[in-house]
């Protein structure tokens, strides 16, 4: 019997409705449940009412270390009691740049930003101002951030604004193709690579399931990328320091022009980075390309960097997070089998994507649409009535801090929602 209270959470709520449009200030939030946190320590949360919940979410990815994680705290307090902004170089930087680099090894420069969406921009810029080619390509159900030119929904493959108000027009600098099918882009590029400057990829396509590479794939988008003369950008903004310390492109070896990082690089902490080869980088030093933001390595955000890169250098936490990340697929899938219904647990340890349905094997977006996401909708509010906070899109993301004690609590959790699930 669940016997959860959610007073607070609703005065909250009404509250917000008053103060904010909807009631978030991210769109993205609308569609979760009505849940106020308070506080969140290493792998869990509490909500204004004391309820705890197991996070599978970590803040859509970024508490890679958890919640208020130690090692970062302090040296962020510490930090940021000398200030944050001052409208010139902060002593915090370079160590931020050289850990970044040390990190991110492939790459010759980094540029920090404030969020992945921006990020995102300057990479497109720039791989244009290289090419002097407008257009780019890019993958139904990959995510690059709330802006004209990226924010697309697609129906039966047909791309079209996902937002009122969106310049309908900015969609068309875009090539819209299927994931995980090499032919796609060879066809293209072949037809049209004098139009097009950039191909933007998630490695793995984590915002709508959690999709890997086809073998072979990553390899040939880069060897056709280099025959045409296209800059290759890896949004790396879930995948990077989370996949490997290096990111996808440590983790499939295959190495891009450009990269975009945010998320996981700095623990919770508002910061974003654009790492490239020192040719397409040159032109943002020049000031031939334009890159700005008053927030643009603060000292926070520097200190951040440095704190949780050097955490994943001292303490490598892939295996453990590997091992975590398999226990409870397994777990998952068992649960699903003893409840009898088809729950699909797709991805990879760290990333992975809870379903239901049955379609083998999804490869893209298309694919997905085959799911009940509906149910796994109805799931995920259930779960968080149980005490397991997970996005409403099936993605779970496993942290440094998930050890044995949140195994066991989340499984238990899972039975019971599941439980809930059969009955409805
Ligand atoms: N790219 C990818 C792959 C992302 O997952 C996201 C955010 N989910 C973004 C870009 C945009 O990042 P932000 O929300 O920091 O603007």
């Amino acid at each position: 019997m669940n016997l959860r209270a959610f007073d607070e959470s609703i005065e909250a709520r009404r509250r917000a409705l008053e103060l904010t449009p909807g009631g978030v200030h991210s769109n993205v939030r609308l569609s979760a449940p009505n849940i106020t946190f308070a506080r969140g320590k290493g792998a869990w949360l509490w909500d204004v009412d004391g309820n705890d919940y197991v996070d599978y979410l970590l803040g859509q990815g970024p508490n890679f270390f958890g919640h208020a994680p130690d090692v970062l705290n302090r040296s962020v307090a510490d930090a940021m009691s000398r200030g944050s902004v001052f409208g010139s170089q902060n002593v915090y930087e370079n160590p931020a740049g050289e850990a970044f680099l040390d990190t991110v090894r492939w790459a010759d420069q980094v540029r920090f930003g404030s969020s992945g969406t921006e990020v995102v921009q300057v990479a497109l810029r720039l791989a244009r101002a290289l090419t002097g080619r407008d257009k780019f390509i890019r993958f139904e159900g990959h995510y690059h951030g709330w802006l004209d030119n990226v924010l697309v929904k697609t129906v039966n493959g047909i791309p079209s604004p996902a937002s009122k108000g969106q310049v309908e027009s900015h969609l068309t600098d875009s090539l819209m193709l299927r994931f995980n099918d090499l032919e796609a882009v060879e066809t293209a590029l072949a037809h049209r690579h004098t139009e097009v400057a950039a191909v933007i990829l998630e490695p793995v396509m984590c915002n709508i399931g959690a999709i890997p590479p086809r073998p072979g794939y990553l390899e040939g988008v880069r060897e056709l990328c280099t025959r045409y003369g296209v800059v290759l950008i890896f949004d790396e903004v879930v995948t990077g320091f989370r996949l490997a310390a290096g990111g996808a492109a440590e983790r499939f070896g295959v190495v891009p022009d450009l990269a975009t990082f945010g998320k996981a690089m700095a623990g919770g902490w508002p910061v974003a980075a654009l790492a490239g080869t020192a040719d397409l980088m040159e032109s943002l030093g020049t000031g031939a390309v334009n890159h700005s933001g008053t927030f643009n390595a603060s000292v926070g955000a520097c200190a951040a960097v440095s704190a949780s890169l050097a955490a994943l250098r001292d303490d490598p936490p892939y295996a453990r997070i590997e091992a975590h990340g398999h226990a409870l697929m397994r777990g998952l899938r068992e649960l699903g089998r003893r409840h009898g219904v088809p729950l699909r647990v797709q991805g990879l340890p760290m990333a992975f994507h809870v379903s239901f349905g049955d379609p083998e094997p999804v490869t893209n977006y298309e694919d997905l649409q085959m799911l009940d996401l509906d149910r796994y909708h109805r799931f995920a509010a259930e779960l968080a009535n149980q005490g397991v906070w997970v996005a409403g899109r099936g993605v779970w993301y496993v942290s440094t801090t998930h050890a044995e004690p949140e195994l066991e609590a989340v499984l238990e959790r899972v039975d019971g929602a599941l439980e809930q699930l059969v009955r409805q």
